[in-house]
């Protein structure tokens, strides 16, 4: 077959194709989530879901039968096949996650990427994603961020990833921890990345939501002192001191710490206690 004829029956098949549309849910309250969504999830042939129960209590509130396919990380890579078939023979499928938008640490990635592989029509129609809801109130820097998902479990593991981290200084971060981790993970972020500025956003639109601010230990500190922990959580990480092994040249530490944005009376200040010598004598020789 010849490419143009092999476009012209690629073409033929996406006209009769259904779309997949990629709808963000609620991540608490109910009412997060856009008219749009709801009359996309009312007309779809199925919507692929991660627990059938709690998309089905989704779609009770809002009057919705249609009805629902388990899609989720035991059963993706046989499902995404099979919704593959359905799109290509004229479906349209809405694929959700539990909350949120699908694919953020949740399961989707292979269902969307066979579906743009075999050119199938994916349209996002966009919503509530815990990590820019924290991100928009934390009050942190904004302009450039790196989402990291899920922190590792594991602090070795957690630690060469805020290490990594480090190297980009000028990035805020964001990521998700459980609340059986965050104080270990706060522990670690205070020793790896020199106990920066951080926002906790717990419980975001429901009813205990909260906002916890302050140094890593500080907030570390005040979710020690409750009696449990509880909830979901997000953690924003300010802009960081870059934290780097003293070379033992003081002069050059100094260099180094103005050229990562410290104030030169801090770099100062910073290189000599690290030095284990006085201000003074630290000037002297910047002087000669
Ligand atoms: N796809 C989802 C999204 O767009 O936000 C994220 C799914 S991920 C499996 C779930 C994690 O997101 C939770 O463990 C928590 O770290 C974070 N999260 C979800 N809902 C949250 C909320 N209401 N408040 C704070 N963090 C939340």
């Amino acid at each position: 077959m010849g490419s143009g004829s092999r476009t012209g029956l690629m073409a033929a098949q996406q006209l009769m194709a259904g779309q997949l549309f990629v709808v963000a849910t609620p991540i608490g309250n109910l009412g997060d989530i856009s008219y749009r969504a709801v009359e996309i999830l009312r007309g779809v042939a199925a919507v692929a879901c991660e627990d059938t129960r709690q998309t089905r209590r989704l779609l009770d509130h809002y009057g919705l039968t249609t009805p629902l396919v388990s899609y989720h990380e035991h059963n993706e890579a046989a499902r995404a096949a099979e919704l593959l078939g359905r799109l290509q023979a004229g479906d349209d499928i809405a694929l959700v996650s539990d909350a949120g938008t699908p694919l953020i640490s949740d399961p989707g990635y292979r269902i969307v990427s066979l579906a743009v592989a075999a050119g199938v029509r994916v349209v996002p129609i966009p919503g509530a994603c815990a990590a820019v809801a924290a991100l928009s109130a934390s009050g942190l820097a904004t302009d450039s961020f790196r989402f990291g998902g899920f922190l590792p479990r594991k602090s070795p593991e957690r630690k060469r990833l805020l290490e990594q981290m480090n190297q980009e200084p000028h990035l805020t971060l964001v990521f998700y921890e459980s609340p059986h981790r965050i104080v270990a993970s706060l522990a670690d972020i205070e020793a790896v990345l020199g106990n920066p500025q951080v926002v906790l956003g717990r419980e975001l639109t429901k009813i205990h939501e909260e906002f916890l601010r302050g140094r890593a230990s500080e907030v570390r500190a005040a979710l020690e002192n409750r009696p449990q922990i509880l909830g979901e959580f997000c953690v924003v990480i300010g802009r960081r001191e870059r934290v780097a092994a003293f070379s033992g040249d003081p002069a050059a530490e100094v260099a180094r710490l103005v050229e990562s944005g410290m104030d030169r009376m801090e770099a100062i200040k910073k290189a000599a206690r690290a030095a284990g010598i006085s201000k003074r004598e630290l000037y002297r020789r910047l002087e000669r």
